[in-house]
């Protein structure tokens, strides 16, 4: 369990406090389960379970361990929303994985029983094209079997040429593991 503290929300990159630290992208889109594991990082609940997806469109910063901040980025994939809606939140989304300084890599995170989409690849893009680091969380692996879930994560590995974690925050599988990936890799 890491210490997590929400620290504010923004609409904007640039509107982050000044005195910042290190950070990390969270993206997945809703019902992801990306609230359920920024809790159970932090062993308490300091993101809402989603009961209204997709209905905020700010930057959520938590402070994990005083050491890098953990950035929400909410509603990705939320395909309900209006085209122009969309259009802002992608160019803020890009915006921000192109231009802050103090990015260094994106957790993205996926049910395990989804296939991979082209939404997912563009955030990926993004990442690859200004070296920032990547690691894929696959969410809710309490759903498939040890041996499934083993195999789903080998099989995207190898597919992405980037780190796949099986997670299951219900369980609290891997989210150390994640954690310490990002402490020890991207963070230092
Ligand atoms: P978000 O929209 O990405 O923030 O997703 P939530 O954290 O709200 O989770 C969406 C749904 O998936 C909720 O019903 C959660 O209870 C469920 N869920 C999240 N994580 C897990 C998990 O590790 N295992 C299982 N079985 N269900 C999960």
């Amino acid at each position: 369990m890491s210490k997590v503290q929400f620290v504010q929300s923004a609409s904007r990159w640039q509107q982050f406090p000044a005195s910042g630290r290190p950070q990390v992208a969270i993206a997945g889109r809703s019902n992801s389960g990306k609230s359920s594991f920024i809790n159970a990082m932090a062993g308490q609940k300091v993101a809402k379970v989603s009961g209204t997806p997709g209905k905020t469109r700010l930057l959520n910063i938590f402070d994990v361990e005083k050491k890098f901040w953990l950035v929400d980025m909410p509603g990705y994939g939320y395909a309900a929303r209006s085209h122009k809606e969309r259009g802002d939140w992608e160019k803020m989304i890009e915006d921000y994985l192109l231009n802050c300084e103090q990015l260094r890599g994106l957790v993205l995170l996926m049910d395990i029983r989804r296939k991979w989409s082209d939404e997912e690849s563009m955030l990926l893009d993004f990442c690859y094209a200004q070296d920032l680091k990547v690691a894929v969380g696959l969410t809710k692996a309490d759903k498939l079997s040890r041996s499934k879930y083993l195999a789903v994560a080998k099989a995207l590995e190898k597919q992405l040429g980037v780190p796949c974690m099986p997670l299951s925050s219900l369980k609290k599988w891997g989210i150390r593991d994640l954690t310490g990936h990002i402490l020890q890799q991207w963070i230092s």
